[in-house]
């Protein structure tokens, strides 16, 4: 066998085992017993701590110098690229502090918890300067010098830095908050109205997910409190939820993990179980589920389709026809909440987080101030006052968990479902006649083969650019947000 080889087969079972781990995240959300809480996190640790020990494993830095890389051809080049970025991720943070950082967050995700349903920020400042001073000292020693901050971003986003996306969101964020002045001049359209039996929404969801080619073979649709999609290769498996007064809830959280999931199986299976068997990056995967969900589920021509289903599922609920039921599902409503954010709204949320976060990590903005930070600059951008901290910088969970860097792949995902939805509209010229019979085959072909089926072949931006055949840019999701909302709301 070659260094390469033994590489391979080495790696092959880390990934094998991070897929293991993957599946009992899954089944904690899904069906693992209340009781078994505290015997399932001895289980996950032990795994971890394997995992660990395989990602540092001191024969990977030998492979690696041993390869001669000259003699590689691109798929094996890629597998060593990722290879050695997680080697050497691993490798630089000392054994102590990743050991501190796993057990900081685990307690800081339950603090968090309380303090919200509290509605007590300050309770929460002790845990959280703990949080932010453990990666600000984790992202110096992956920087090697350099900015702590980008170094933090490379576990989400390889190879994009906090000034490209500064000079990305800067163009975006005057744009965004234009538009939705704009929007809030005009009447708000009609909602749908009435209780939406959750039976019926699931079945609905089912035959949506099967619409948009999600592969039942390989996959299964479970409940839960926070939709999400796991796994790669051959068991991808996503979950949704129900709201009875809001049936998009279930059926646009379902289409996004759709699109998350088709990416996974729709990679390539001669990658299967290796570092580039799965999505570029969390930037990428974002945008197939975005494009899945808005460009495509959200067009005038698909929810043409779901009308027609939605009213022979539930009958009469408010709604005529479906020039109101597109304005309905597209209805522009002020809110405090990310998660239930529209697509005018949701980015400007994601940039005040990422301002904000980049602060925290650079030490200019201290954590006791962030919930006046947080606040001043909300009510600047959505031009009305958080009213409680549930509704403002304790709503989510990902700063309590130590995950900064994050949130700039949400918005980095919809800047690419953008640039891919205008390569896609000249690729399929029969796309809005396809939607309207809910027929998603040909652009989820054409996104399978100039995107999902490459993984992690090439680098984020390479891989959109790949597919588009341009770099990518915000210029063409700005387009097409406001041709969308211009005609919608008759700007
Ligand atoms: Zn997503």
């Amino acid at each position: 066998m070659t260094a390469y080889d033994s590489l391979m087969a080495f790696q092959r079972e880390t990934e094998a085992l991070g897929q293991i781990a993957g599946r009992l995240g899954w089944d904690q959300e899904t069906m693992m017993p209340r009781g078994a809480a505290h015997q399932r996190g001895e289980e996950m640790a032990a795994l971890q701590s394997v995992l660990h020990a395989r990602r540092t494993d001191a024969r990977i830095g030998d492979w690696l110098t041993t390869i001669d890389r000259a003699a590689l051809d691109p798929v094996a080049t890629a597998q060593l690229r990722e290879i050695t970025r997680s080697f050497q991720r691993n490798t630089k943070v000392p054994t102590k502090l990743a050991a501190e950082i796993a057990r900081v967050t685990s307690k800081s995700q339950g603090e968090w918890a309380e303090a919200r349903s509290n509605e007590d920020f300050k309770a929460f400042v002790p845990t959280l300067e703990r949080v932010v001073a453990l990666r600000q000292e984790e992202g110096q020693a992956l920087a090697d010098g350099g900015d702590p901050y980008d170094a933090l971003l490379q576990d989400y986003e390889p190879g994009t830095t906090a000034a490209e996306l500064d000079e990305m969101f800067g163009a975006l964020r005057p744009r965004l908050t234009a538009l939705r002045s704009a929007i809030f001049e005009k009447p708000a359209p009609k909602a749908v109205d009435g209780a939406f039996d959750e039976a019926a929404q699931l079945a609905l969801s089912q035959r949506l997910a099967l619409d948009f080619g999600y592969d039942m073979n390989t996959g299964r649709i479970d409940k839960a409190v926070h939709p999400f999609s796991s796994g790669s290769g051959q068991d991808v498996r996503i979950t949704t939820r129900t709201n009875i007064a809001d049936p998009f809830n279930c059926f646009y959280s379902t289409i996004h993990e759709v699109g998350h999931a088709a990416y996974e199986q729709g990679v390539s299976g001669a990658y299967a179980l290796t570092p580039i068997g799965q999505g570029a990056s969390m930037g990428v995967h974002e945008s197939q589920s975005r494009i899945y969900e808005n460009q495509l589920g959200r067009s005038r021509a698909f929810t043409g389709y779901l009308f027609g289903k939605m009213r022979d599922a539930f009958g009469d609920f408010g709604i005529d026809d479906e020039d109101s039921f597109y304005a309905a599902v597209n209805r522009i409503h002020a809110g405090y909440i990310r998660t239930e954010a529209d697509e005018v709204q949701y980015n400007l949320h994601v940039l005040l987080r990422f301002d904000l976060e980049r602060q925290l990590i650079a030490g200019d903005l201290q954590v006791a101030d962030l919930e006046d930070a947080w606040n001043s600059r909300f009510e600047a951008d959505f031009g009305y006052a958080v009213d409680k901290p549930s509704n403002g910088c304790l709503q989510d969970v990902h700063w309590s968990v130590g995950l900064f860097g994050y949130f700039a792949t949400y918005t980095l995902g919809n800047v690419y479902a953008g640039c891919l939805y205008e390569s896609l509209r000249d690729a399929v010229p029969s796309l809005d006649a396809d939607l309207a019979q809910g027929n998603t085959s040909n652009a989820t072909a054409w996104l399978r083969d100039n995107l999902q089926q490459h993984g992690g072949l090439r680098t984020p931006r390479d891989t959109i650019a790949h597919a588009t055949g341009t770099s990518p840019s915000e210029g063409p999701l700005l387009a097409y947000l406001d041709a969308k909302f211009g005609a919608l709301y008759q700007l």
